[in-house]
């Protein structure tokens, strides 16, 4: 396996342990605190299954012997709830029967630890599945990749949409998104050959890279359509941000034509408070195209932008060179 360093990843990986043991609980939370993970825990599996739905941890450690819902029961749980079929499930049993083994892994777990636990062993198991989560990631994370753009695929974005909009309407945040397609894109395929038309689209996909902030998201919709997700931002700023975007794109001198110059048009829309938004994802999207076509309509190499509920955008912003 290739090595994967753990502190590389983005944050510390936080790992669910689920015991009915208060014991069990102490002991690792003694011996595992040299690993450099977070550990939570919870001491039933209804409760276990709900918190791994809520924290999305990178890995569990399951008891099979528990009261209310039993560690084979919150195993297949965990395996038939979309947001946590993938999380790595290592079962934790003083039951050493190979039987329970072989059922566990059937259900799922990717490794077996019997109690009592040789500690030495249980922290090797739990690096190294840590290790096997961290590469499905990335895996998965490549299969969401544009390939010529770099930026995330279509796909990706009809999940993420769904996810950022729940999130905004949960916390009652603001969040826009943008539709972007290339002006006359098809005139640089047919008069500069679909290299050329390759080349514009990694190009532009580097500078909506460039401009966007971490949070931002920035998908490749099709074609020579982009669409980028903002949490946390109000149709204003998204407004700004896709102007710069538009700005930056029209000065770049082309390696392939150099006299002739890509420009793009985008439709913003968004909301200042995600609780006050009465649509679907589908909605927003429809939106956005509305926009992005009135901005067509009025001459290209333009932004429009409003928000969810219809109302005008307030533009205050100060033209960049
Ligand atoms: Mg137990």
């Amino acid at each position: 396996m290739p090595d994967v360093n753990l502190t590389q990843l983005d944050t510390t990986p936080v790992v669910l342990l689920i015991d009915d043991s208060q014991f069990v609980h102490r002991l690792l939370d003694a011996r595992l605190r040299s690993e450099s993970i977070s550990l939570i825990g919870e001491h039933d599996g209804k409760v276990g299954l709900e918190r791994a739905i809520e924290e999305g941890p990178a890995l569990i450690l399951l008891d099979l012997d528990m009261p209310v819902m039993d560690g084979f029961e919150t195993l297949r749980a965990l395996k038939d709830e979309p947001r946590t079929r993938d999380i790595p499930v290592i079962v934790l049993s003083g039951m050493n029967s190979s039987q329970d083994k072989v059922a566990a892994f059937d259900l799922g777990a990717v490794d077996f630890v019997t109690k009592p636990f040789e500690l030495t062993e249980l922290r090797a198991r739990v690096r190294s599945s840590l290790k096997m989560s961290a590469l499905l990631q990335m895996l998965s994370q490549k299969a969401q990749i544009d390939g010529l753009s770099g930026l995330f695929n279509r796909t990706y974005f009809d999940e993420r949409l769904k996810g950022e909009y729940d999130r905004a309407i949960r916390h009652g945040h603001p969040m826009s998104i943008a539709m972007i397609d290339l002006d006359h894109f098809k005139s640089i395929n047919d008069t500069y050959g679909h290299p050329a038309g390759d080349a514009v689209i990694a190009g532009v996909a580097q500078v909506i890279l460039h401009e966007l902030r971490s949070s931002d998201i920035a998908c490749r919709y099709g074609g020579e359509e982009f669409v980028l997700i903002m949490p946390e931002t109000n149709p204003e700023q998204a407004y700004n941000l896709c102007q710069r975007i538009r700005e930056r794109c029209e000065t770049i001198t082309w390696a392939r034509h150099p006299t002739r110059s890509v420009t793009l048009s985008a439709g913003v829309v968004g909301a200042d408070d995600g609780s006050s938004i009465n649509c679907t994802p589908s909605a927003w999207v429809e939106m956005a195209d509305r926009n992005l076509y009135s901005a067509k309509q009025a001459g290209r190499n333009t932004v429009k932008a409003s928000h969810i509920n219809g109302s005008a955008v307030q533009i205050t912003q100060s033209k960049a060179g």
